[in-house]
């Protein structure tokens, strides 16, 4: 593909997502300072989108067939190896937008991370084996145990949301460039077949009502049986359901009582405007709780 086709389109998504963004800043006031945040992050992940040069990965077709084929996803994060240069660009430019919020949260971590006390791999890689929470809490000599604990949790999501967001770039070119090859074999599971994150957010985009799972780490959508829980392949109705709130019938939990666990469904058949699943999960964080709410993960 040339680069100027790639590009258009990806500006546009962009100037839709703005869009999103500025409707949610007037539906959803009390959003107002994260989908600030979300503004500056999407358009600087544009910036990076552009340069991007080289792949976080080297794979060729035949073993990436097999990994799909074998229900594996396209990146080891946990022990391949990894071309990370341009993730840590992005990252260090994303604790740029992070000095507004934390400033002394964010300043220590550019240094440390010139300096070498805290390498961008290990975060990258522990957050995938260890989960998002493992991000740089625990880091040793850290010093003052005694922060502020409010500050403290709230840097602590910034810093898993940069992590996770400095490698959307990259892995949005895997997504694209092995989109063909997925199509051809198929992906049946309920995890993303690049990354293999588990999907917070999926999406119904038309009349028959195909839902879509969505990964908020690569941007990657697939489809997946709807009356089918994604986390532990549940498909006993009894045990399947789902909840909305009054006077937002465009969103849904879908949750499993066999595993417990939920995930927010956008139906864009009841919206009049373009899907930007990045907005709709952070525009319904208020779900999110309630589904915690009700004892659900
Ligand atoms: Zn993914
Ligand atoms: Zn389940």
């Amino acid at each position: 593909m040339k680069k100027e086709e790639v590009n258009l389109p990806m500006a546009a998504i962009l100037g839709q997502s703005l869009k999103t963004i500025e409707h949610y800043k007037h539906e959803q006031p009390h959003y107002g300072e994260l989908l600030d945040i979300l503004e500056e992050v999407l358009i600087l992940r544009e910036k990076h989108r552009r340069s991007t040069g080289a792949s976080l990965i080297s794979l060729d077709e035949r073993i990436a067939g097999e990994k799909m084929s074998g229900g594996f996803p396209l990146v080891d994060f946990a022990g391949g190896d990894l071309n990370l240069e341009a993730p840590e660009a992005y990252f260090r430019d994303l604790l740029e937008i992070g000095k507004k919020k934390s400033p002394e949260e964010s300043a220590r971590i550019l240094e440390e991370l010139a300096s070498g006390a805290l390498s961008y791999e290990t975060i990258v890689r522990d957050s995938f084996t260890e989960g998002p929470e493992a991000i740089p809490e625990e880091r040793e000599g850290a010093g003052e145990e005694e922060e502020t604990e409010d500050d403290g949790d709230e840097v602590f999501d910034l810093l898993s949301l940069f992590v996770e967001e400095s490698l959307r770039p990259s892995l949005e070119k895997i997504a694209e460039w092995y989109a063909p090859l997925l199509k051809k074999r198929g992906w049946n599971e309920g995890f993303c077949p690049i990354c293999g994150r588990e999907p917070k957010l999926a999406e119904i985009r038309n009349e028959e009502g195909v839902r879509f799972l969505f990964c908020n780490q690569c941007g990657y959508e697939w489809s997946y049986l709807r009356l089918k829980c994604p986390f532990c392949g549940n498909d006993d109705q009894d045990t399947l359901a789902y909840f909305s709130v009054e006077g937002e019938e465009q969103y849904r939990v879908d949750v499993c009582n066999n595993c417990n666990r939920y995930i927010k469904t956008v139906d864009f058949r009841k919206m009049n405007r373009p899907a930007c699943l990045d907005v709709e999960d952070l525009a319904t964080i208020h779900l999110d709780i309630l589904a915690n709410e009700e004892g659900y993960e």
